[in-house]
């Protein structure tokens, strides 16, 4: 265990919070039987708050809070219009503390705090983005002339369950809160024990915008107390969850006696495929961001990248010397690269899996803690190349600073290895050739594909994976869809076709008459 003195440069944010508490009917409060649990800064590893953990009772308080202000409450009723103003307005002030934001981010979580303030703004865009979206909703409607009219309402569903991981806190939080509320719903968030402290901001956020009281409920607390009551709530109808496959499949049963709406956004382990005709430059600093950016911990980092023979021991020089000078450093220092992973059981996950990445692989760069950083949770970006499909390092989600190098011969290889994992979240592809591009990219068992191009994503496009990596699409009107009920109304303009039956007083031989098609 480290020290804070280890680091005298260790940056500390003035007004930290004494302590961290739920948000239940536009009031913090503690839990009901007052449990807390420990929070740790990545870079001292020690203690510096202490956060209410949750339970049962405490998730039924906010959802009872969540219910009443959906079925008493003014927020469903709302014109769009009003809405989408207030969630303009939140993203106004979330913008407006965008530097304070990635400050407490950065120090909760270990994230570079250049890429905690991207984070912080896409937050921000998250909810600009969703109110545009809803004053913009057009809905459905089907006409038969003269017969028949059909027409889809749309209506909130009633208490969103909202549980979100820890690797870039408040913006996954941002991405489900903006469509679950601007669709009219109201909710209860239950975020990432490892980092509790910028959801904390939220409760002042929505006041201050003019969310009305009880519809942003948040609860902390472990997953197994907290969120597991959120999804086995009966009064929760809909759990938008992004995490771990293993506790998505934890959630799918547990969720499956309810017949619960799901939404779930999971883990990856994404090739980057690199053809002998690509752009080298151009693919090198896009793989090397692809991997290392948010400290690896990136559902959709390429942590594979798949390189064709003829560049093959180009690529890997070239990859590994780059990949050595990127900079590892004190999250909160402008010219960090890679910061502190979350947790020390997170570190000893990714330390160990380069321990069974040496017997699986040649280490071409990195290859444990960094050795200017004695302790605290960082880990050097580190490289294997020649690593076969058979291998863990391969095969499973690090989720950390650690990338597997592997060749292959044609297009057929490169296929059949960015296909071989059991997850399917993105792909990235970099070849100048037009054809194999859009043929080898449609092909590919991926949510996401990012043609000659990093992860850069237009909010309005599908967000989701196949495979193990999710269940869904979130992403521009799929969330919209995601978050309401669509009623179909059918209306007889025209006479009304009704079958008689029981007309006839001649008994069962009588043949009742086809009723009418109305196409
Ligand atoms: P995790 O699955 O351990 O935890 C995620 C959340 O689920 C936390 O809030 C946790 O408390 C809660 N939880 C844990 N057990 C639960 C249970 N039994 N019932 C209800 N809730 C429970 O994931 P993590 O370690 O926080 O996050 C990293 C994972 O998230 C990685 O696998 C990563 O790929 C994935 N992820 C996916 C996306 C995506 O969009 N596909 C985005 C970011 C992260």
């Amino acid at each position: 265990m480290s020290t804070a003195s280890e680091y005298p440069a260790r940056h500390v944010p003035a007004d930290l919070p004494t302590r961290i508490q739920h948000y239940v009917d536009g009031e913090t409060v503690d839990s009901l039987d007052g449990a807390t649990f420990d929070v740790l800064d990545p870079v001292s590893n020690t203690t510096y708050v202490q956060c209410a953990a949750g339970g049962a009772a405490d998730v039924d308080r906010a959802v009872q809070a969540a219910r009443r202000a959906f079925h008493e409450g003014p927020w469903p009723r709302m014109l769009p219009r009003e809405r989408s103003r207030i969630l303009h307005r939140v993203a106004d002030i979330v913008e407006s503390r965008d530097a304070r934001l990635a400050e407490l981010e950065s120090f909760d979580s270990g994230l570079p705090i250049t890429q905690a303030l991207g984070q912080a703004r896409r937050a921000a865009e998250n909810f600009r983005f969703f109110a545009d979206l809803i004053v913009a909703q057009a809905d459905d409607a089907f006409k038969v002339p003269g017969r028949q009219i059909n027409y889809v309402n749309r209506k909130p569903i009633g208490v969103a369950g909202l549980i979100t991981p820890w690797n870039t806190p408040f913006m996954l939080e941002s991405w489900k809160l903006a469509p679950a509320l601007t669709t009219g719903n109201t909710v209860v968030l239950k975020p990432a024990e490892f980092t509790p402290l910028s959801a904390s901001l939220w409760a002042g956020i929505f006041e201050e915008a003019g969310l009305p009281q009880g519809v942003f409920n948040l609860v902390h607390g472990l997953g197994e107390d907290a969120g597991d009551a959120l999804v086995k709530h009966p009064d929760v109808p809909l759990i938008s969850f992004t995490g771990e496959s293993r506790t998505g499949q934890i959630i799918f049963a547990n969720a499956a006696p309810h017949l619960k709406g799901l939404s779930m956004e999971l883990g990856g382990k994404s090739p980057a495929v690199v053809f002998a005709d690509a752009d080298l430059d151009a693919a090198i600093d896009a793989t090397i961001f692809g991997v290392f950016s948010l400290n690896g911990e990136r559902c959709t980092a390429g942590s594979r990248i798949l390189v064709q023979r003829e560049i093959y021991d180009t690529f890997v020089e070239r990859y590994a010397a780059q990949a050595a000078r990127v900079r590892v450093g004190l999250p909160h220092e402008k010219e960090t690269e890679v910061g502190a992973l979350v947790h020390p059981e997170h570190f000893q996950k990714v330390m160990s899996y380069i321990e069974i990445g040496r017997s699986e692989g040649r280490l071409v760069a990195g290859g444990g803690r960094p050795e200017a950083f004695p302790t605290g949770n960082f880990v050097a970006p580190t490289v294997f190349a020649d690593v076969p499909p058979t291998a863990r390092i391969f095969q499973e989600e690090i989720f950390g600073p650690v990338v597997a190098i592997t060749p292959f011969a044609d297009d057929a290889e490169a296929l059949a290895l960015a296909n071989d994992t059991r997850y399917g979240l993105a792909a990235y592809v970099w070849t100048n050739d037009l054809k194999r591009a859009h043929n080898f990219s449609q092909a590919i068992d991926a949510g996401m594909v990012w043609l000659n191009s990093n992860n850069v994503r237009d909010l309005r496009t599908p967000f989701g994976g196949v495979k193990a990596s999710g269940l869904g699409h979130e992403g521009g009107y799929r969330s919209i869809d995601f978050y309401t009920h669509q009623q179909a109304v059918h209306v007889t303009l025209g006479k009304v076709h009704n079958p008689t039956f029981g007309r006839s007083e001649q008994g069962s031989d009588a043949v009742a008459p086809a009723g009418p098609v109305t196409r």
